[in-house]
């Protein structure tokens, strides 16, 4: 038996949403399908909320922030995200192996996520309380003095690329500060999240304070994003769909976080180690399938390196099969069948236009799984700046290797997108590593390691990549918000 028919039926999946501590159905009624990307077949279906079950979620934040959350102490709210990561890890391999049906990864990303997910309640946990203010020297006459306030019901719309670690890394630094939340998971990856609010209550979270709403972005995340009770929106997807999610918080003046697209280049200079360039690379491209929003996108390698990196990435990326994430295939599926259509559209373009490819360029074959969104590893050379597949996302397994002549050049062809989310510089001279840190478009910069870095690293973008920052103590500013108090005495 292999893995997939193992999982067809898997035992015990949430059938219901989460809202005011009750599993409950779509007041509409309606359900929608979740499919597992390898197959292209359904194997599990939520409710299909709308504006009506918005409501019923906000009001129960609403509700909760006045209710036993409000009176539990700050450490308390940290012992309860410390139970979460010891539930979390728990139940790793069940989740893991959910994860992988629903989104496509191989189940070892999956079992890094259910770490990443754990560590990031963790972190926050020591946070919640020591989230102290200030006291202000206004002379001897006043005392004065800040206070860190919740914001109020906090807004999570997630992706499918990461569902539980981006759901984990919003919900975490929020309830850390005190708020509630109400969670809307990307419609092709609903289960973790709500599994999630299992989790939660058994760590002792009170009823209400962890919503989650299945549905679609225009019938669940648009009223979610506009309601005018959500005081703060954490957003993470595309460009497009991240600017209606502004305009919809700025009608009713809620603060936003938006964490968005990249084109993200990894460098390598002539100095730069060979070995430690190709792996980093082959990680920045092929990890999640390139399904991940600070992929590294582009390598921008000087000349003098080209050739022999080229050959090794070729001969590395022609190994790796595409195959189901359950079996821990090296490489997994696109996520779904929109998505599949939208990279296949951009490497038809590379074909029309006549882009060298120097390996992949289509659909993967994998016996067996001919139902599934299977993409070929693909590796485009010398792509000139202004061509699309170096200016736009992908969001595939596909990798536009651009050539320079000089340090300054590998810069200046670094910032020529019109994102600027991480950057990574391979070079064995420290100081032309800090002046490419110094000069890059990039909210985070890896150096001799792409994806350096964790939950304690702040992350998020400038230009379109968004801003605001997520992880790290530079996350938790997005959910206090600072009240001064000043008496005269
Ligand atoms: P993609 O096109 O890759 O699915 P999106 O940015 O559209 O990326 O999706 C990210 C998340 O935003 C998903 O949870 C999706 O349902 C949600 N979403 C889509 N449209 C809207 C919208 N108008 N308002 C709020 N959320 C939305």
């Amino acid at each position: 038996m292999n893995g997939i028919e193992r999982w067809n039926t898997p035992p015990d999946l949430p059938k219901h949403m989460v809202i005011g501590g009750e599993h409950v159905d779509a007041i509409s009624r309606r359900r929608m399908d979740t499919i597992d990307p390898a197959t292209g077949s359904a194997f599990a279906d939520v409710p299909q909320a709308d504006a009506a079950d918005v409501d019923r979620a906000v009001e129960s934040a609403k509700a909760a922030l006045a209710g036993p959350w409000r009176a539990i102490s700050p450490a308390e709210r940290g012992r309860i995200l410390t139970r979460t990561a010891a539930l979390l890890r728990r139940d790793k391999d069940r989740l893991a192996r959910i994860e992988t049906l629903d989104c496509g990864k191989p189940l070892r990303e999956s079992l890094g996520d259910l770490e990443t997910a754990a560590g990031y309640f963790e972190y926050y946990a020591g946070m919640a309380d020591k989230l102290q203010g200030d006291t202000i020297p206004l002379g001897p006459d006043f005392v004065s003095f800040t206070l860190h306030e919740p914001v109020g019901v906090t807004a999570h719309i997630i992706p499918w690329n990461f569902p539980l670690v981006t759901t984990a890394r919003g919900i975490a630094p929020a309830l850390a500060a005190g708020n509630t939340a109400v969670v809307k998971p990307a419609e092709q990856t609903p289960l973790t999240a709500l599994i999630l609010a299992d989790l939660l209550d058994e760590a002792g979270l009170p009823p209400g304070v962890y919503n989650v709403v299945t549905g679609y972005g225009p019938e669940v995340g648009a009223p979610l994003t506009a309601h005018p009770d959500v005081a703060h929106v954490t957003f993470t997807g595309s460009v497009a769909t991240g600017k209606t999610v502004m305009k919809a918080a700025a009608d009713h003046v809620a603060s936003v976080t938006l964490e968005l697209g990249g084109k993200s280049p990894v460098v390598v200079l002539a100095d730069a180690d060979l070995d430690a360039a190709v792996e980093g690379t082959l990680k920045a491209i092929y990890m999640n399938s390139g399904q991940v929003c600070s992929a590294g996108s582009r390598l921008v390698v000087e000349r003098q390196l080209h050739a022999a990196m080229l050959e090794r990435l070729v001969t590395r990326t022609n190994k790796l099969a595409p195959g189901h994430g359950l079996d821990d295939a090296p490489l997994g599926p696109l996520v779904s069948a929109e998505q599949f259509a939208r990279v296949s559209g951009f490497v038809a373009g590379a074909h029309r236009r006549g882009l060298a490819i120097a390996t992949g360029g289509g659909p993967a074959a994998v016996k067996g799984l001919e139902g599934g969104f299977f993409f070929a590893p693909t590796i485009l050379d010398k792509v000139a700046v202004d061509d699309p597949l170096s200016q736009e996302e992908i969001f595939g397994p596909v990798l536009a290797v651009q050539v320079v002549d000089s340090p300054e050049e590998a810069i200046a062809v670094g910032n020529a997108t019109p994102y600027g989310l991480v950057a990574g510089i391979y070079t064995a001279d420290i100081t032309r590593a800090l002046r490419f840190a110094r000069d890059i478009d990039a909210g985070q910069v890896f150096i001799n390691q792409y994806f350096a870095g964790g939950v304690a690293t702040p992350f998020g973008g400038v230009k379109n990549s968004g801003f605001g920052r997520e992880k790290g103590l530079a996350a938790l500013s997005s959910y206090f918000r600072i009240k001064c108090v000043t008496a005269r005495i």
